[in-house]
């Protein structure tokens, strides 16, 4: 028996049934957008039926114009269109004949990055510099049609059903909110007018496709916005969506204009399933819970609990596409798991690019990178087990390389580790164990505590030698650097040393934000915690309140922290497009008082000298300051150690062939999704 029996019982529908309860949700991955581009799309969405999944929801299309999210982004409105789809769907139901695929229709109203947007009301989000034009009557009647031809569209494209996006403050809660929809005429004032658009949607995509399709509503479940909507209503709605004729109903949490995380990695595991449970308790079709649920355990929980019928994963299957498979095998230790980073997915798409995974580069880019097996099975050292050495290793291995890893330290995982001790980053220990995991699995001689030199090496007549040693921090050039008060990052997390109270972090890029979470949080972690968690961001997860929302009660910093940087302005302006929000905020709730503009003058027993200049030329001000703090936490960049590789190059001469791979090779700008990207990418071309 499967060791997650709830998780692989099908789920009958009436007319059809799904394989299982797995289903990868909605991400718009950037392949959507133009034709050229749908036979990539068909084998990532192939390779992921192959993986086991039961169903799966394209990224958002547009029904119209107007609705689009991007210019000339992604949109069903044509019967030309419709082959390009069935590339899609006809790779997905010939990979697996049992596993389902819909679409998802997404109108992204006032969101819409388009000067041609349209809403509800003229209104303007927070998050988008174009003004919304307000959609007459007549307009949001056509707008029902267009639905209807969208999904209309998506059966003769042979999709097993449409998901219609009534979540995240895209267009239809635009219609549902007050925030949003000051309407007078029959599609505003009363919450029963403002429900009528997503009602109408659903009624006339029913009758016009019949009975035999699914019909998933994603509905927002916590709006996590002030004036959004309350438990009665979610209810509500979820009731009437269902006798409106819905198959199935999936979770949608906080609009996109949300103060509040919803799925960085510091959020906890299924912090959310509580509040998909009210709604399942309140309706006769199945429900599906959905945000952070990344491994099987958690995801047998909330169904086997009775939480939701389903779960809904999104990123955790571009990290590893056979996601399913591995879990129904009870191999659930090989799980390649997403850590909720959004570095590589998110992010990419926030900035026009192709979404992929810090953790599986091969994500969005099936048909180009492929780990083929070799013909001509090498004998390859690979020097350093952090996140380069180790994927290096782990797609060398796998494609038949004889593989031996070596590694100075006691443990693999190289600043993964240090990673991993801050407060939300706790996701980050799953690349370990994977990595741990895949080096049993593939049979690497991995050799711990062994710093290695050109003499090894050369005795054991390697054919390749890929050094992977990495990074260490920069220590700068500043008087009473060797003060007993200065310490790297490094000491700090790996030696686990005691700080004092009051604590200046010199630099204030990733790793600088990082520190200041680890100094302003003592105890548990709250991302360990979800009612501390919910409680310290203002999330009332019983929606008694508008919106979900309850003021934040936050946990005092148990000592006084300065994040210091050399540039004048915009702290944290270099983190991620996605999380960096976050850090931002955590660091002003904590109360860490943030300095730009520094020079720094020296450390001694007085604290950190620090000469602060305000303005710019002429202008410019300056004014002296001690710190009079008990530490210095040393978080300035990084510089690469790689001096292996020189003595390699001076002594060995050409006995193997050598690259340099991660940090070791250029550690400015250096992170794990370049580090594991270019090591697969040098261990597939071997
Ligand atoms: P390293 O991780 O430095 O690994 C190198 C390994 O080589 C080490 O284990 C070392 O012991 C070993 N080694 C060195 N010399 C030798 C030798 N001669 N013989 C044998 N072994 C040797 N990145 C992100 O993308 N996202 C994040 O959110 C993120 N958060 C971070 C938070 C913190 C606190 C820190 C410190 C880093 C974070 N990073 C993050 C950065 C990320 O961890 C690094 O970019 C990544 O680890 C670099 O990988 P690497 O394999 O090149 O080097
Ligand atoms: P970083 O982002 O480059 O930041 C280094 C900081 O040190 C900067 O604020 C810089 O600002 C300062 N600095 C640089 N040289 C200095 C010098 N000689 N003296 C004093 N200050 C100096 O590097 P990092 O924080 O070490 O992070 C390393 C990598 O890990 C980054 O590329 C990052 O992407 C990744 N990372 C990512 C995350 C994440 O959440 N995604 C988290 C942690 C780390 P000034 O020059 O203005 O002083
Ligand atoms: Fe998950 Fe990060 Fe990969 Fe996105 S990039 S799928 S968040 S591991």
């Amino acid at each position: 028996m499967s060791q997650y029996p709830h998780l692989f019982q099908p789920l009958d529908l009436g007319f059809t049934q799904l394989k299982n309860r797995i289903m990868m949700g909605s991400m718009h991955v950037g392949l959507e957008d133009r034709p050229w581009h749908f036979g990539e799309m068909a084998e990532y969405f192939a390779e992921r039926a192959r993986g086991g999944v039961g169903l799966m929801v394209t990224g958002g299309f547009s029904p119209n114009r107007r609705g689009d999210l991007l210019p000339f982004g992604s949109k069903l409105i044509s019967g030309w269109q419709v082959p390009f789809h069935r590339k899609v769907t006809d790779a997905v139901h010939a990979a697996a004949p049992d596993s389902k695929i819909l679409l998802q229709i997404l109108h992204a109203g006032r969101y819409g990055y388009t000067p041609l947007n349209v809403a509800p009301s003229a209104i303007q989000a927070p998050i988008n510099p174009f003004k919304p034009k307000e959609l007459s009557a007549r307009d949001i009647e056509k707008t029902i049609d267009d639905y209807v031809r969208c999904a209309k569209l998506a059966k003769r494209a042979r999709y097993d059903g449409v998901e219609i996006m009534g979540s995240e403050g895209y267009f239809i809660c635009q219609m549902i909110n007050l925030r949003t929809n000051q309407r007078d005429d029959e599609w505003g004032g009363s919450y029963e007018n403002r429900i009528r658009f997503p009602l109408e949607v659903v009624r006339r995509i029913r009758a016009a496709v019949g009975e035999d399709f699914i019909l998933m509503f994603r509905l927002s479940m916590l709006d996590l916005v002030d004036g959004g909507s309350d438990s009665a209503e979610v209810l509500q709605l979820a009731k009437a969506l269902e006798e409106a004729g819905v198959t199935l109903i999936n979770t949608g949490i906080g609009w996109h204009e949300a103060r509040v995380p919803t799925i960085v990695t510091s959020v906890p595991r299924a912090a959310f399933a509580d509040v998909t449970a009210q709604v399942k308790a309140a309706v006769n079709i199945p429900v599906i819970a959905s945000n952070r649920i990344n491994m099987p355990d958690t995801a047998e929980a909330i169904v086997s609990q009775g939480k939701a019928d389903m779960v809904s994963m999104a990123r955790p299957l571009l990290a590893d596409p056979d996601w399913a498979n591995k879990a129904q095998a009870g191999r659930a230790d090989e799980i390649n798991t997403c850590i909720a980073c959004n570095q590589a997915c998110l992010d990419h798409t926030f900035e026009n690019k192709r979404a992929s995974c810090l953790v599986n580069p091969r994500a969005g880019h099936e048909t180009k990178l492929l780990y083929t097996p070799t013909s001509k099975p090498k004998k390859v050292a690979v020097v350093g087990a952090g996140p380069a050495g180790l994927a290096c290793a782990t797609v060398a291995a796998q494609r038949g390389h004889k593989v031996t890893l070596f590694e100075a330290r006691s443990e693999i995982g190289g600043q993964f580790n240090y990673a991993s001790k801050i407060p939300g980053k706790e996701e980050f220990r799953e690349t370990i164990r994977y990595f741990l995991k895949m080096i049993e699995v593939h049979n690497i001689d991995l050799r711990l505590n062994t710093m290695i030199d050109g003499q090894r090496l050369k005795q054991e007549g390697f054919d390749e030698v890929i050094i992977a040693s990495g990074v260490a921090p920069r220590v700068p050039d500043m008087p009473g650097v060797d003060h007993p008060k200065v310490v790297t990052y490094q000491d700090v997390l790996d030696k686990g040393m005691a700080l004092g109270e009051k604590v200046a972090v010199m630099g204030a890029g990733g790793i600088g934000f990082d520190m200041c979470e680890y100094l302003t949080h003592e105890g548990e972690s709250i991302t360990l915690n979800t009612s501390a968690w919910m409680d310290e961001w203002g999330v009332d997860g019983s929606n008694q309140n508008r919106g979900g929302l309850k003021p934040m009660e936050i946990e005092k910093s148990p000592r006084k922290v300065y994040l210091l940087q050399r540039k004048g302005n915009g702290f944290g302006k270099t983190l991620n497009k996605t999380t960096g929000w976050v850090h931002r905020a955590v660091v002003k709730m904590k109360g860490v008082e943030t300095i730009g503009g520094v020079s720094y003058d020296k450390v001694d027993d007085e604290g950190l000298h620090i000469t602060i200049t305000k303005g710019k030329g002429a202008d410019a001000v300056t004014e002296q300051r001690v710190l009079d703090v008990d530490h210095v936490v040393l978080c300035a960049g990084q510089v690469s150690v790689n001096k292996l590789h020189q003595q390699l190059e001076q002594d060995m001469g050409k006995t193997f062939k050598l690259h340099l791979v991660g940090g070791a090779e250029f550690a400015g700008e250096l992170d794990a999704k370049r580090a594991i990207k270019l090591a697969s990418e040098l261990a597939a071309s071997l």
